[in-house]
Formats: structure tokens, C-alpha cells, sequence
């Protein structure tokens, strides 16, 4: 077996006496697609805040692949390969999708290797890979400003695999969108689950169950529950506490 690329164990944060993150424990293997959902208030951005070295625990054990995510910094932690995608946009209006996609991949050290890979086309192809994974070919050439809602969150991840993450953490992705568009970014996450880990915290149950994997269930600061879609939305404790019925 692989070793996971996650793994959260204990972990708790507490502010003034508050416990956001309650001794949470959260295993994710390569290439898996997982779903983390739970009522306002759970936890759910902590938990990213924690992986990203926003938030530093006040105990417990957070690593990724070999790394001990807990001693290290924001800015050390965005070098190893973990992306994350906020609610909110941050595409440049101004500039095409194709532009968009450009200025998100970081070029290669030194001048010389610089225009070795310039010359090379490399840009260019991981740029139309990207365009391809995303669904946003057709739109290469239209400037940002003009998308729609749905096709600017798939710009940003579009953005974001530009940087080639191993684990990419999105958070509420179809907040907003329209049916097509979710089912159309649950298709994306699919795609890009495989190669790489993604962790997605969402509140629509019909796109979690659009995902078809695995869902984590936080409640307090902790894991209530852990399973398919069907097994967690039967799960007593779950009804009692999340869906309310
Ligand atoms: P979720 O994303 O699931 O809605 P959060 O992780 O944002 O939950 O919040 C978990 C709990 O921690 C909430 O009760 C929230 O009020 C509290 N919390 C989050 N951040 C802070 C902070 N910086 N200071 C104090 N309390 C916080």
C-alpha cells in the first residue's frame, strides 16, 4: 500500500479557549477524490487553514507525503505542492484565459533555463493541456472578464494545475453555479483526481453525491462521520446533527 499524501492525526486548534479542531484525524491516499462536508461552524476552513500553515495546530500531527506540515511556514508549505482554491476568484479580468493560464505557471530558475524552456514550446503545451483538462479551449482567446461564473472557478483551477499541485484543496466550488455547471465541475475534479489528491469542501449534497466518492462528515471539530454519500446521509448522527430530519 502507498503511503497517504495526507494525514491529519489528533489535531486540534483552539482559540481563546475554543476548540475549532477538536483531536480530528483524516487520512487521504494518492489520487483520491474526497468530499468534506458539515454544518457552518464544523471546522471545514480551519482544517484547510491548517494544511495550508494558515492556522497552526495546538496539537496533533498534519503531513504531507514526508513532510511534518507543523513545522513549517505558509510560504515553505505553498512550495511543496499543495494548491488551494478559495471561494472567491482571482482571475485577471483584463487578460485572455490563455494569458491566464500563462502567468499562473512559474518559469524555471536562470535566465538560460528560462529561455531554453520558452524556446521549447513547454509553456505553451502545459498551457493547452490545461485548456483541454479544464474544458475552456474553445474560450482560449476571450478575455477573463467575459466567462461566466462557472468557467471563471474553472480558470482558477485551471490556474492551479498550471502549477502542477499533487494536492489540490478547493472550497465550495459550485457555490452559485448552475446545474450544468456543477455537474460540469464535478466531471473536473473527477478528471483531476487520479493524477493528483483533491480535497473539497462543499455544502451541496447533490454535488457531493456527483463526485461519488468518499465523504468525510465534520461536526464540532471532529469527524462524525466517514463513508459514501449513502452510508454518512443514513448515519443517525448524521441526520441528527447536519441534515435535520
Ligand atoms: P466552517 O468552515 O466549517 O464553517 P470554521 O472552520 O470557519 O467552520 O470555524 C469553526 C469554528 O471556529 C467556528 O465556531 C468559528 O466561529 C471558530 N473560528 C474560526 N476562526 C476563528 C478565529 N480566528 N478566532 C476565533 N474563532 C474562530
Amino acid at each position: 500500500m502507498s503511503a497517504p499524501v495526507l494525514y491529519l492525526d489528533g489535531v486540534s486548534v483552539v482559540f481563546d479557549g475554543f476548540r475549532a479542531l477538536d483531536n480530528l484525524s483524516l487520512v487521504v491516499e494518492p489520487g483520491e477524490l474526497r468530499a468534506v462536508i458539515g454544518p457552518n461552524g464544523a471546522g471545514k476552513t480551519t482544517m484547510m487553514d491548517v494544511i495550508t500553515g494558515k492556522t497552526r495546530p495546538s496539537a496533533g500531527q498534519v503531513r504531507f507525503r514526508d513532510h511534518d506540515l507543523t513545522r513549517l511556514d505558509e510560504a515553505a508549505i505553498a512550495t511543496l505542492g499543495i494548491g488551494r482554491k478559495f471561494q472567491k476568484p482571482t482571475v485577471f479580468d483584463a487578460l485572455t484565459v490563455f494569458e491566464n493560464l500563462e502567468l499562473a505557471l512559474k518559469a524555471p530558475r536562470g535566465p538560460l533555463a528560462c529561455l531554453r524552456w520558452a524556446l521549447s514550446g513547454e509553456a505553451r503545451r502545459r498551457v493547452e493541456a490545461v485548456l483541454d483538462e479544464t474544458g475552456l479551449s474553445a474560450r482560449a482567446q476571450d478575455r477573463a472578464a467575459i466567462l461566466s461564473h462557472g468557467q471563471r472557478q474553472w480558470l482558477e483551477i485551471g490556474m492551479l494545475l498550471m502549477q502542477d499541485p499533487e494536492l489540490l484543496l478547493v472550497d465550495e466550488p459550485v457555490a452559485g453555479m448552475t446545474d450544468q455547471e456543477t455537474e460540469h465541475t464535478a466531471a473536473l475534479l473527477r478528471r483531476i483526481a487520479g493524477t493528483r489528491s483533491v480535497v473539497a469542501v462543499e455544502h451541496d449534497l447533490e454535488f457531493v453525491r456527483a463526485l461519488g466518492r468518499r465523504v468525510t462528515v465534520l461536526h464540532e471539530g471532529s469527524v462524525l462521520s466517514e463513508g459514501s454519500i449513502d452510508h454518512v446521509q443514513n448515519d443517525p448522527r448524521v441526520v441528527e446533527v447536519y441534515l435535520g430530519r
